[in-house]
């Protein structure tokens, strides 16, 4: 049996689990891997991972929908969900260095000869996406100067048998790679494909430039990460991965990529963008390839607890009151943020709610709720907002502030932010926020009433 309280370290113990506990689904074989693999892989998200045999004939079996779920991921991290964000902020506090060997799983078998077109089963998943993209692939780069590593996932188009368009928002590996563009260079770089939970969650940590996210990782399963340099550059990467594609992202050199179905709903446009060249493919014996349906939960999960994690950490140096954070599904897993606080002070809400602006741009919306509000129940929060805020003296609003870019109703990122104070006056009278409650409502157990016989005796007394 394995062990409840202990982080998950491979992928294929994850799936064994999943498959063990009902909670995972084989396809049919040959499932096409145009819109019909991402529809099915989408409609089971969040319920059951999914696993697609052969599909569209491909040899290499797709897998998705693997930590599509707050309580899955707290299972994977070995904690109770209330635990999980301080588990991440401990890790990323914490990091772990990996261990490089020399005999990797994934090296396996190894293809100079690349046509990702044929040797990878790649799905198309949005309507209008431009066509078969890698979405689950971390982008691993070195600094050119330093050699730190870093790891981000970034959406990947199939742009010909070896070549690759690949959107790269301007945070460490953009950094890393004008580093090499200003010295004429093409920056070394791999993308890997089928990691265990906690390297995929650690590849959203949001630490400053030059933090390793794979030593996260480390820390997050307990253990070092095995590591194992790639055949073709200097670039390292986790040794029992299933596949990893070495490439250069080349100098100078930008052509079209997207459009590409989003986390925020909607399609993020076609422009010119950078390009990796492969060099080589290699994968481990049977290997699969993880497909993270673009806008699904998976895509909305990953990216949430990292980003609430380092939000908590970040309010909490200037507000200690501040209890719990939230970044709910509605708002995208980015743009809204929910505060729990145990308020000391009148007005301290609007501090936390400025303080939440600026622990990172895309957060659009914050509401801070007292500590009787269950912040990940929509419904509670929103009787929070009905019942104790009034938009003349609780709403806070800035203007023309910079956004998110995939937000539409943005104009180029720059947007509006808001706040809502939905706290409870200091100095309310005793009862006037006192929430109704029917005493032992909450632990009676209903059922145990339930009288065998009372419908005949209802149906009696309704007939006479
Ligand atoms: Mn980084």
């Amino acid at each position: 049996m394995p062990d409840e309280n202990r982080p998950v370290t491979g992928l294929r113990d994850w799936l064994r689990r999943l498959a063990d506990t009902d909670r995972l689904s084989v396809a049919r074989p040959g499932v096409p891997l145009t819109y019909r693999l991402a529809a099915i892989a989408k409609r089971l998200d969040g319920r059951r991972a999914t696993v697609f045999p052969s599909p569209d004939g491909h040899p290499i079996p797709v897998i998705s929908g693997l930590v599509s779920s707050r309580g899955w991921i707290a299972e994977a991290m070995g904690v109770t969900e209330s635990d999980v964000l301080q588990r991440f902020e401990d890790a990323a506090a914490s990091p772990l260095p990996w261990r490089e060997v020399t005999d990797a799983p994934v090296q396996a078998e190894v293809h100079r000869d690349v046509d990702l077109t044929r040797q990878l089963p790649v799905p198309t998943h949005n309507e209008h996406d431009s066509g078969p993209y890698i979405t689950a692939g971390l982008l691993i780069a070195r600094n050119p100067r330093t050699g730190v590593q870093n790891v981000s996932i970034n959406r990947c188009q199939i742009s010909g048998p070896d070549r690759i368009g690949v959107l790269i928002l301007p945070r460490h590996a953009h950094a890393f790679y004008q580093m090499a563009e200003e010295a004429g260079d093409a920056l070394e770089v791999a993308v890997v494909v089928g990691v265990d939970p906690m390297t995929l969650l650690a590849s959203q940590a949001i630490v400053p430039i030059d933090h390793d996210e794979l030593e996260i990782a480390g820390a997050l399963r307990g253990e070092p990460l095995e590591t194992v340099k790639c055949v073709t550059n200097d670039v390292r990467v986790p040794a029992d991965a299933e596949i990893v594609i070495e490439g250069r992202l080349l100098p100078q050199v930008r052509e079209p990529e997207g459009p590409f179905g989003e986390f925020p709903q909607y399609y993020g446009p076609r422009d010119d963008r950078h390009v990796i060249e492969v060099d080589a493919l290699t994968h481990r014996r049977e290997p699969l390839f993880h497909t993270i349906v673009g806008g699904g939960l998976e895509h909305l999960w990953l990216g949430a607890i990292p980003r609430e994690a380092t939000l908590l950490a970040h309010l909490r140096r200037s507000f200690p009151g501040v209890v719990d954070v939230h970044l709910p599904v509605g708002g995208v897993c980015r743009y809204h943020l929910v505060v729990q606080l145990d308020k000391r002070q009148e007005g301290e809400a609007k501090n936390v709610i400025m303080g939440a602006f600026a622990g990172h741009y895309d957060i659009k919306q914050v509401v801070v709720v007292d500590g009787d509000v269950d912040i990940h129940d929509p419904d509670e929060v929103q009787w929070a907002i009905a019942t104790r805020f009034q938009a003349d003296r609780d709403l806070v609003v800035v203007p023309e502030a910079q956004g998110s870019k995939l937000d539409p109703s943005a104009r180029h990122g720059v947007s509006a932010k808001m706040g809502l104070d939905a706290t409870v006056p200091l100095a309310a009278e005793p009862f006037e926020f006192t929430r109704i409650r029917i005493p032992d409502e909450d632990t009676i157990d209903p059922e145990s009433y339930v009288d065998a016989d009372g419908l005949d005796w209802l149906r009696g007394r309704l007939d006479g």
